[in-house]
């Protein structure tokens, strides 16, 4: 809180009173302090990636350019680690379009068992390959909301991307559509690692992590569950986790069926 006070005078400058403000700046504090650490960590981010670019092509302009398997694994190493910046800009780019309002939402009406078949169809090969069954359960029925497309896809290869990364080989990833009175719900379940109780209420912040190396070997830029959580919201649904660490995590989210329903 901060505090002004200004003294009220009356005949012959005696004091009479006070004039006191009290300015509460703990909200203004908090969204400053956010913004400075979220700055911080992108700055982090980006380094990271360059730091490893710089690092091997200078290694291979000191002559590592002659030893033909260097050569390969270090550039390898150049093409990745840029992949991975830029999938880190298109991110943040997404993220800062999406919270500032500019993304104009097209919403149209639209069949989600339909929505949900073709995006999981496009995951299907990449599940395989990491020795994973990934299947589609839609509603009985055919279930219609207003629903800007392309970002609801979005939505799903966010999560069942997620789904991927943090299920063991072996495993299976769900996706579910229910039909409910006012809302569609749709559901990721995984039979992966699961999160921890403690980390939940802060897993859909921007760069939050629950196991840093781990999210790093994975590839992600961790701003996947934020882009989720801010593109849902633009759709006034809802987006929750319920997960026990070693036997899996389910990510749920809604869509009313018509828009301007909340
Ligand atoms: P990332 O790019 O690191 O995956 P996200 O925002 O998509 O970033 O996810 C944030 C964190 O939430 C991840 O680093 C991971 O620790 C955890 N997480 C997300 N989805 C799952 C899942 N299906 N199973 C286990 N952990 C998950």
């Amino acid at each position: 809180v901060e505090l002004y006070a200004t003294p009220i005078k009356g005949k012959n400058d005696s004091i009479v009173g006070a004039v006191v403000v009290l300015h509460d700046v703990s909200k203004w504090r908090r969204v400053e302090q956010m913004r400075t650490e979220f700055v911080a960590n992108v700055s982090h981010e980006l380094r990271t990636p360059i730091t490893a670019v710089k690092g091997f092509a200078e290694t291979l302009l000191d002559g590592a350019l002659e030893h033909p398997d260097m050569r390969r694994q270090f550039i390898k190493i150049i093409y990745e680690e840029s992949d991975r910046l830029s999938r880190l800009v298109n991110d943040l780019l997404e993220l800062s379009r999406i919270e500032s309002g500019h993304v104009v939402m097209q919403f149209e009406p639209c069949e989600i068992n339909e929505l949900v078949r073709t995006t999981v169809d496009k995951l299907v090969h990449q599940a395989g390959q990491n020795g994973l069954v990934l299947e589609s359960h839609p509603a009985g029925q055919p279930v219609y909301a207003e629903v800007a497309r392309d970002r609801v896809s979005q939505v799903l290869i966010n999560l069942i991307g997620n789904a991927i990364a943090y299920t063991p080989e072996g495993g299976r990833i769900d996706v579910t559509v229910e039909d409910g009175v006012d809302q569609v719900i749709v559901r990721v379940k995984d039979t992966g690692i699961g999160i921890p109780q403690d980390d939940l209420p802060r897993l859909f912040e921007r760069f939050y992590r629950v196991d840093k190396a781990r999210a790093r070997r994975s590839g992600g830029t961790g701003l996947g569950l934020a882009i989720v959580k801010h593109i849902v919201e633009a759709h006034k649904g809802k987006v929750w986790v319920d997960s026990y660490p070693g036997r899996g995590s389910t990510f749920s989210f809604t869509l009313p069926k018509r828009q301007g329903d909340e």
